[in-house]
């Protein structure tokens, strides 16, 4: 890690170097003072020296000069008393080591002393010479004495002399006491300079302490807590305290600037968040939010002993709704869902369940139980059945009534699966296996499921080409009129010959063919062939009333647009008069865009094409809707044929639909008959048409042209 001076060590960096600056220029006085004092000591020791030697000479001239003017006369009488009381005073005085008189010769007369016993003596010392030679007042100075000589005159005659010896050695001891006193004075005034100079220094050291102890406070402080807080920021954490404050300076503005910048910024994030996981038509949890929520909840789960179910709805046919009634009519309805599902899953979900629109059609409810007390499973079908009743119940859209269903795949969370994508992955197998089932219902997940799944896929590639490989045909199914018994149609149904698993029925692969598209090509193929044949009975028949032949045609076709002009084609192509041929529409077909379907239907009429409602009963159109949609007749749906001689509603409802569709004009055709009674009742109802297997199964197309020979009677 790269070592980072902070602002901080900074700041104690500069106040060090201040301070050491500062002890440097103290070190360097201290230094100085010294020096100065010993230059001062110097100074003062050669001045008072000089000075000190120049006055013992002045004074000691002085006192010779008088000492040798008062020894003129004694020594002229040779009054030795009176040269000894001279002497003596002489050498009484301080300072004064010796006084010598002496004579001419210089030999020696007197020395101060009571006996004088170097008396005559001449002197013989190293200044001698020079004292006794000297003319006039005469200084000579050594070590340890200053000798002062005067000659003593009578006249101009010299008549002997006087020596003074000053002691030298007595006068540098009281310089030196001198200047010992002037050197514990510059001492006492170095300290009290020293004081000062450590006070100063204190002061400097406090000072220095002082701005590093504010800078810490009023600056370091508040920008490391920026700093953090900017780091907190910087990884999401927008809930950490910030440093409050009401300074009024620029770091006060900064730190405010600072708090604003990240409240925003947060508020942007909460946004950001919040579109990104919410989906923008329903305000639901979006795919991005559930799959999050589940991750966190699988990995807090796991080993919890708790249970997961996850509910995949996906609205049945809404494609129709968008194709026909316009987008925003679709966006209506997905609202109308979701409000209803969030009611169901507030009622039957528990306090964990989720709920989010997978885009498009789907939504996803997530359940949660505790495995001990709960029952994920109980829970899961009780709200899928609530979903399955509730979404089937009509909705308003644009002042019109949709029916719509709902197919939901439920799968279990461990049983199933305990990864995330494993059980999505399930769940939309399981609802796709509701789609197939019946539509409008529920299924839980199975195993087996995966395999349904893979067949599915398989069959869809095998079925692409089917036709052109020649593996798919038409089956006939007659139809018999009631009131006289007489075969007068046939309904051609698709039959698929598979090379391996033999004769497929369309339950199983027209639904593969509806959702893969397949069924817009086979379906015109279907048509065309269809008609070929119906021409081919009529030439067969030659006079006998012609038969028609009546094609299912899938949803889609109808949405598709161009079925009336493939009709036209077809009918032109083959020859057909356009009333022998009939179109079977499924109920769902024309819900929701009612307008569409009639203005196609219309059109197909018009030319004379009867169409006719197939399985009629099943949905949820009612009675009224027959008033709405132009049709020449219905097919009443063989599960109210199947217990028409049991069940009294079936039969009231039943005969209902009868009167109905005659007063509208309507033909009524009963399916599914498979057996006499029904068969009978319907006559006597005054059913129109018939068709079943007790009337005749679906034939292929040689069989079904043997039925057409003059031999073969009807009923
Ligand atoms: P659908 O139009 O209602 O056809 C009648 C179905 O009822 C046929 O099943 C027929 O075999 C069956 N059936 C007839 N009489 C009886 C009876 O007495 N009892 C019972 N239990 N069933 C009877 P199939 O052939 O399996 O066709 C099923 C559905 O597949 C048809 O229902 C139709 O909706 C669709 N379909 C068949 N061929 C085509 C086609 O070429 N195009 C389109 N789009 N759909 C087709
Ligand atoms: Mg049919
Ligand atoms: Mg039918």
């Amino acid at each position: 890690m790269k070592l980072r001076p902070g602002l901080q060590t900074q700041f104690l960096l500069v106040v060090a170097a201040g301070l050491l600056v500062v002890v440097a220029l103290i070190g360097l006085q201290l230094h100085r003072q010294h020096r100065v004092q010993v230059e001062v000591e110097g100074i003062s020791r050669e001045a008072m020296q000089a000075m000190a030697s120049d006055s013992l000479q002045r004074r000691g001239e002085g006192m010779v000069v008088q000492l040798a003017d008062s020894l003129a006369n004694p020594l002229y009488y040779f009054d030795l008393d009176e040269i000894g009381g001279l002497a003596r005073s002489t050498l009484r005085q301080p300072g004064i080591r010796y006084v010598i008189v002496f004579d001419r010769k210089g030999n020696i007369l007197h020395d101060g002393n009571e006996e004088i016993p170097s008396y005559g003596q001449r002197m013989d010392d190293p200044q001698a010479y020079e004292a006794i030679n000297a003319r006039s007042l005469h200084t000579q100075v050594d070590d340890a004495t200053m000798d002062v000589s005067a000659p003593i005159m009578i006249g101009q005659q010299r008549i002997g002399g006087v020596r003074v010896g000053y002691d030298l050695v007595a006068m540098r001891g009281y310089r030196e006491l001198a200047l010992s006193d002037l050197r514990s004075r510059l001492s006492e005034l170095g300290r009290r300079n020293l004081f000062w100079v450590g006070l100063l220094g204190a002061g400097l050291l406090a000072l220095g302490a002082g701005v590093l102890w504010l800078v810490q406070r009023s600056l370091v402080q508040p920008i490391r807590q920026l700093a953090d807080s900017a780091r907190a920021i910087e990884v999401g954490r927008f809930d950490t305290p910030l440093p409050t404050s009401d300074r009024s300076d620029e770091l006060g503005d900064l730190m405010r600037a600072f708090t604003r910048m990240r409240d925003s910024v947060a508020r942007h994030d909460r946004d950001i968040r919040r579109m990104a996981y919410t989906d923008a038509l329903t305000g639901l949890a979006n795919r991005l939010a559930f799959r999050d929520a589940l991750d966190q909840r699988l990995l807090r789960l796991r080993g919890a002993g708790r249970q997961l179910a996850l509910l995949f709805a996906d609205v049945d046919d809404f494609k129709r709704i968008n194709d026909t009634l316009g987008h925003d009519a679709g966006d209506e309805v997905l609202l109308q869902f979701a409000h209803r599902i969030r009611a169901a899953v507030e009622r039957l979900g528990g306090e964990d369940a989720m709920l989010a629109r997978f885009g498009g059609d789907e939504f996803v409810i997530l359940v949660e139980a505790d495995a001990s007390t709960g029952d994920v499973r109980g829970i899961a079908t009780r709200l899928a059945e609530a979903l399955v009743e509730e979404l089937g119940a009509p909705l308003m859209v644009h002042d019109r009534q949709v029916f719509l269903g709902t197919s939901i795949g439920i799968t279990l969370f461990p049983e199933d699966a305990v990864s995330a994508t494993s059980l999505m992955k399930n769940g939309d197998i399981a609802m796709y296996q509701a789609k197939v089932a019946d539509k409008n219902c529920f299924r839980f997940y199975s195993r087996a499921m995966d395999q349904a799944v893979e067949r599915r896929v398989h069959l869809e590639q095998e079925l692409r080409g089917a036709w052109d490989r020649g593996e798919l045909s038409l089956a006939y199914q007659p139809f018999y009129r009631l009131s006289d018994g007489l075969l007068v149609g046939a309904e051609a149904l698709l039959r698929w010959k598979h090379p391996e698993q033999g004769v497929i029925a369309p339950s199983v692969f027209i639904d593969v063919a509806e959702q893969s598209g397949l069924i817009e090509t086979i379906g015109p193929q279907v048509l065309r062939a269809a008609c070929v044949d119906a021409m081919r009975w009529q030439q067969l028949r030659g006079g006998a009333e012609p038969l028609f032949v009546s094609v299912n045609v899938s949803p889609r076709q109808l949405r598709n647009g161009d079925l009336p002009q493939v009709v036209t084609d077809c009918l032109r192509d083959s020859g057909l008069a356009p009333k022998h041929l009939h179109i079977e529409l499924t109920e769902t077909a024309v819900i929701g865009d009612e307008a569409h379907a009639s203005r196609l239907l219309n059109r197909l009429r018009a030319s004379g094409v009867k169409v006719w409602l197939d399985d009629f009963g099943t949905g949820f159109s009612g009675l009224s809707h027959l008033r709405r949609v132009p049709v020449d007749g219905v097919k009443i749906d063989r599960s109210f044929v199947a217990d028409i001689l049991r069940d009294p509603d079936d039969l009231a409802l039943t005969t209902a639909i009868i009167a109905m569709a005659h007063s509208l004009g309507i033909t009524v055709v009963a399916e599914g008959v498979e057996n006499e009674g029904q068969y009978d009742i319907l006559r006597e109802r005054n059913c129109d048409l018939a068709q079943g297997y007790w009337l005749g199964h679906p034939l292929p197309v040689e069989e079904f042209l043997d039925l057409l020979r003059p031999e073969s009677m009807p009923v």
